[in-house]
Formats: C-alpha cells, sequence, structure tokens
C-alpha cells in the first residue's frame, strides 16, 4: 500500500513552532516513505476558525519547504462525510443524546476528560439533549504506536462516550479526523503526542464503523518553559516564513533530530537543511524503534 500521510492544523492561530514540528515530522516521513503528504485543514469549529489564517498556515508551510501532494482539504466543505458516518452509528443504535454541561462533566468525572456515562441510559428527567455521544463498549484497546510504542487503553480509565456532535452542532474533530483519515487513505498519521491520548477513542470509534484505523506515530510536543505544552492557547509565537532555515533548524532541534544531521554548512540552504533531515530521519526512527522495542 503507498503510504499516505497528512498534517491537520484547526485554523485558530498562526503557525507555532509546535505545529512546525508536527508538521515536519508528518511530512519528512511521507517522503522518506516515497509518500504523498496532505494537508487538511480543521476548520468545524467555526467559532474559532479563520479563513484568512487558514491560507496563512497554508503558505508558511509552503514556504518552509512543505508542500503538499494535493490541494488542501478543508472539513467545512465535505460535512456530508461526517453526517453519513453519524448516521450509521445512529442506524446501528450507538448513539445517543447527552444534556451534561462541560461543569457537569467536569464535577462528575473520576478520571478527568473521560465521559461519566451520565446520560448513557437516557436523559435524566426535564434534561434537553445537548450533544451526542457515541456508545464505546470495548473494554480495552491496545496498538502500537510507531514512536511512542505499545499502548494499552481501558474504557473508563483512558476512554468513555465521545461526543461527535457538539452543543454547539458542530461535528467533533475526534469524529471528523478520524473519518477523514480513513477516506482519504491516511496510512500514517504522524502528530504530537498531545493527541496519544484521545488516540483510541478514535481507533474504537473506527472500530464502530467497521473501518480500519491507519498506524500511529505521536512524537514529542514542544513544552514551554513553564512545561505546557506550547499552543495558540498560550500565546505560543507565530514563526517567522521569512526566515525558514532558522524555523526548521529549530523544528529540527525541539525533535530531537539535530544530531542526526551533518554539519551546520549544509545548513547554508533551505534545500540543503531538507535534503539532510530527509537522509536522517530513517535513523532516528531506527534509533527510537530500537529504544521502545526493549
Ligand atoms: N487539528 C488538530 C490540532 O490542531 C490535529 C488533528 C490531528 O493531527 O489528528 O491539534
Amino acid at each position: 500500500m503507498t503510504y499516505v500521510g497528512r498534517f491537520a492544523p484547526s485554523p485558530s492561530g498562526a503557525l507555532h513552532l509546535g505545529s512546525v514540528v508536527a508538521a515536519a515530522a508528518s511530512y519528512l516521513d511521507a517522503r522518506t516513505h516515497a509518500g504523498r503528504w496532505l494537508l487538511r485543514i480543521e476548520d468545524l469549529d467555526t467559532g474559532r476558525s479563520d479563513a484568512k489564517v487558514a491560507q496563512g498556515i497554508i503558505d508558511t508551510l509552503a514556504r518552509l519547504g512543505m508542500q503538499p501532494d494535493d490541494a488542501p482539504t478543508y472539513q467545512s466543505r465535505q460535512l456530508d462525510r461526517y453526517r453519513r458516518a453519524l448516521s450509521t452509528l445512529s442506524a446501528r443504535g450507538l448513539t445517543y443524546p447527552c444534556a451534561c454541561t462541560r461543569a457537569e462533566i467536569r464535577a462528575a468525572s473520576t478520571v478527568p476528560g473521560v465521559y461519566p456515562g451520565t446520560c448513557r441510559d437516557g436523559l435524566p428527567p426535564g434534561r434537553k439533549p445537548r450533544s451526542t455521544r457515541v456508545r464505546l463498549d470495548q473494554a480495552e484497546d491496545s496498538f502500537f504506536d510507531r514512536f511512542a510504542g505499545p499502548q494499552l487503553s481501558r474504557i473508563g480509565r483512558d476512554y468513555g462516550d465521545p461526543a461527535v456532535v457538539r452543543a454547539d452542532g458542530a461535528y467533533a474533530y475526534l469524529l471528523a479526523g478520524a473519518i477523514d483519515d480513513v477516506l482519504d487513505e491516511v496510512t500514517d498519521v504522524v502528530r504530537g503526542d498531545d493527541l496519544l491520548p484521545t488516540t483510541s477513542t478514535q481507533r474504537l470509534l473506527l472500530a464502530q464503523l467497521d473501518l480500519k484505523p491507519p498506524r500511529y506515530a505521536h512524537i514529542p510536543v514542544i513544552r514551554g518553559d513553564d512545561g505546557r505544552k506550547l499552543s495558540k492557547q498560550n500565546h505560543a509565537q507565530p514563526v517567522d516564513a521569512d526566515a525558514p532555515v532558522a524555523v526548521m533548524s529549530r523544528a529540527f532541534e525541539a525533535m530531537g533530530l539535530s544530531p542526526y544531521l551533518s554539519r551546520a554548512e549544509a545548513r547554508a540552504s533551505q534545500d540543503a537543511l531538507w535534503d539532510d533531515a530527509i537522509s536522517a530521519w530513517p535513523r532516528f526512527l531506527a534509533d527510537r524503534a530500537a529504544v521502545i522495542s526493549r
């Protein structure tokens, strides 16, 4: 099967170094597997998505040396895909309405972020539906992550029933992203490890639809000085597309690729730096594979 990879940014803010690391890791993995690399704009959250920001991300990636092999796709333009997936799930009796607010879920959860199942067997009396959830019954999920190693998740501890349609009516990213990966024939998801905890939910949603999940590789995300993930929310600086060599050198360093690159002279041009990184990537992954198989 031909390798297909992708980068799937949410256009809620300009590209920062953490997103460049995720983009570059998936790009390098696609290039070294002679694969295709897709760009998917995850703009279902209309309140936080901005078309200009999306275009800025596309342009910045190109100027940093990452051109997708197909025209970028926009989740907001393929709602039919998610609608169809949802009707299949409903037809199978796997969806149910949920009345819980975020605050109620937080108060009732024993594990933060894991839905406690409040509305699973029906709405509490007098409550109105807000979101739609999918029933996940599998007791556990295990998979091999090409970067993070073997993973095992358990129901109630690591995942609960996910919301697939949010209270504002938008399809949830967890469902939409998983569906897109399958329909776009993505073979390998390479992304930041902030998404590792929700990967089983995506895998199990696909299982409820009899769809085969892709392979995954979750690379460590850059942490800020305070130890938190760099994100648009905590104001990570946008990268400077006018300084592609500097930005990419920092990104390769952040992902741990620097020791595998040849000497600094090779970084005189953007092309030379990318060539260097592309030839370093397989050795970098092989060393990682040796660590996780121990
Ligand atoms: N849009 C998600 C984000 O920006 C990434 C989704 C993915 O790579 O699966 O965090």
